[in-house]
């Protein structure tokens, strides 16, 4: 098996890069809560080093008026109570409602799903038994709860739960983390759902931290396939899969090399870019050619990498020594109306060519889990910021210093020494995401997390097996099911499809 990867290092956006020297940090993705036990046990990722340290608490938001609300490990109980009695008594029926539905999502999610194309196989109604057979096993409340999670906002969800705004608003984030939406979006629930869904070490919902950063997961993936054979071409970029007599036989690089598939072609990019730029136009279908076009991805999210000589002196949280809040999610948006406004600013375009004036902005200081990432003293955080339009007015390369310095004032209203304690940043605009990782539109997932592009229609109906649409052409990324966010266990399933398929049809000579 060989592997081609387009950039000087393997892992997508899961790597861990230096963008300035000394500092290191995870470009992209920066905390891991959904990585599937299951792959870290197949491909022995704890054997290969991978440590994945937890977060004292969830999440810190700095609020207007100077108080702090923090969510997780002993805190939510106190710091909804002495807000709201009515959300306090509310919680634990709420965290019940979401692991029940959790645990139908974690069985579907390892499942193939039913293919609804033209010819139904075998496999196809087993899968549509077992699923209706999963929701058959449900009493009626935990039925309409499902319901709700898939088709409702996930503000219309949290209001009818709580009236706590800093609680939405931390529980709410979840639904807009790669989601250019309004939280009152039909469908924005199940992104909310989609981020609770993992573990870390055993804790269902929590998230850490990967020692090393998210390459460390990656590079113990690469370090386990190397053992078992597997040759990686880095600096390999893909130009044209080769299609020849309806059936995918290898690949051309743009640098013209050749690469012959005897067995399969396993496509690990976004649907969009593998359909609309690598595989020859001719070989889809009208209809398929006109369904990836619509393909919707577009995550509005600006990404930035941040080296500091201090950590932030919050006003709410009062000190740059070490305190268990630096080393939580740290997140400026303090209510659901926040959320909305930043998204309908960026969406209008009003004020200015495509971002929020106020936006959304989760701050994970990783090196105060992880020493190794930043010289003694001195720290690396992530600004992962929503929301951006993925297309603005004058292009990116235009408005990308603009608007990281907007992100820096952002986080510099609630710790006001942020600004003069930046030694150096990096930033990535949806642009910038398309570009350097292939990431369409921006889009961290792939594209979006809608119930039109989920299950049986991720990518498109007909395409949910893993099996893309030309023969001995496979799927195996984010934009098949179950989606974005680094589980692995699109790959996971993937792999079992290849493999069945594979024994049916023996090796060429
Ligand atoms: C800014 C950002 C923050 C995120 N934060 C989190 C987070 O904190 N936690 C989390 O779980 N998830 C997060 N995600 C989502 C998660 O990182 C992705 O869903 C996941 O990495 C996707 O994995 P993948 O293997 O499907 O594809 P990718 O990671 O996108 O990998 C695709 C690979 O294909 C390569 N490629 C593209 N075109 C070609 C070509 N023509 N030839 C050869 N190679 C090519 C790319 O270089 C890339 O290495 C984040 C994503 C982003 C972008």
């Amino acid at each position: 098996m060989r592997v081609l990867e387009r950039r000087g290092i393997v892992g997508g956006a899961a790597v861990t890069e230096e963008f300035h020297p000394g500092f290191r940090n995870s470009t992209c993705s920066y905390t891991v809560g959904l990585l599937d036990p299951a792959v870290i046990r197949d491909l022995r990722l704890a054997e290969h080093g991978l440590r994945v340290v937890e977060r004292p608490f969830a999440n810190f938001l700095p609020l207007p008026g100077g108080d702090a609300f923090r969510l997780g490990g002993e805190h939510t109980g106190p710091e909804v109570a002495r807000r709201s009695a009515r959300d306090a008594q509310r919680l634990p029926a709420y965290a019940a409602m979401l692991e029940r539905a959790v645990a139908v999502l974690r069985r579907l999610m390892h499942r193939t799903p039913p293919n609804l194309g033209e010819a139904m196989t075998l496999p196809d109604w087993l899968a549509s038994w077992e699923v209706a057979r999963e929701l058959r096993g449900l009493d009626l409340a935990a039925r309409r709860d499902l319901l709700e999670l898939f088709t409702r906002s996930a503000g219309d969800l949290l209001d009818a739960w709580f009236e706590c705004e800093p609680l939405k608003a931390a529980l709410g984030w979840d639904a807009i983390v790669g989601n250019f939406a309004s939280p009152y979006a039909a469908g924005s629930a199940y992104v909310l759902l989609h981020h609770v869904f993992g573990e870390v070490n055993g804790k269902p919902g929590a998230w850490g931290h990967a020692i090393g950063g998210m390459g460390a997961i990656t590079q113990a993936m690469a370090r386990e396939c190397e053992a078992r054979g597997v040759r990686i071409d880095t600096r390999a970029e893909v130009a044209q899969v080769r299609v020849e007599g309806g059936r995918a036989r290898g690949a051309v690089l743009a640098d013209g090399r050749e690469v012959l598939a005897r067995r399969a072609v396993i496509a690990n990019v976004n649907p969009k870019l593998l359909y609309q730029r690598l595989l020859p136009r001719e070989a889809l279908d009208a209809d398929t050619a006109r369904r990836i076009d619509a393909y919707r991805c577009g995550s509005g999210t600006f990404r930035m990498n941040v080296a500091l000589s201090e950590l932030p002196d919050f006003a709410c949280a009062p000190g740059t020594r070490l305190q268990p809040h630096h080393q939580s999610g740290i997140l400026i948006g303090h209510s659901l109306a926040y959320f909305e406004r930043a998204w309908s600013d960026a969406r209008s375009r009003a004020h200015n060519p495509g971002w929020a004036r106020e936006p959304v902005v989760e701050l994970v200081i990783a090196s105060t889990l992880d020493d190794g990432l930043a010289p003694p003293g001195a720290h690396v955080a992530s600004l992962f910021c929503q929301h951006v339009h993925p297309q603005v007015e004058g292009g990116w390369d235009a408005h990308r210093e603009t608007v990281a310095q907007l992100m820096i004032d952002t986080v510099d209203r609630a710790a006001p020494n942020f600004r003069r304690s930046v030694i150096a940043h990096s930033a990535l605009s949806p642009l910038d995401l398309e570009r350097e990782f292939g990431l369409v539109g921006g889009d961290i997932f792939h594209g979006a997390l809608g119930l039109d592009q989920l299950f049986s229609a991720r990518p498109l109906l007909g395409q949910a097996d893993y099996r893309g649409a030309v023969a001995g052409l496979y799927l195996c990324g984010s934009g098949t099911h179950p989606g974005g966010g680094v589980t692995g266990i699109p790959g996971r399933n993937a792999a079992r499809e290849i493999l069945r398929d594979l024994r049916r049809r023996p090796r060429p000579r």
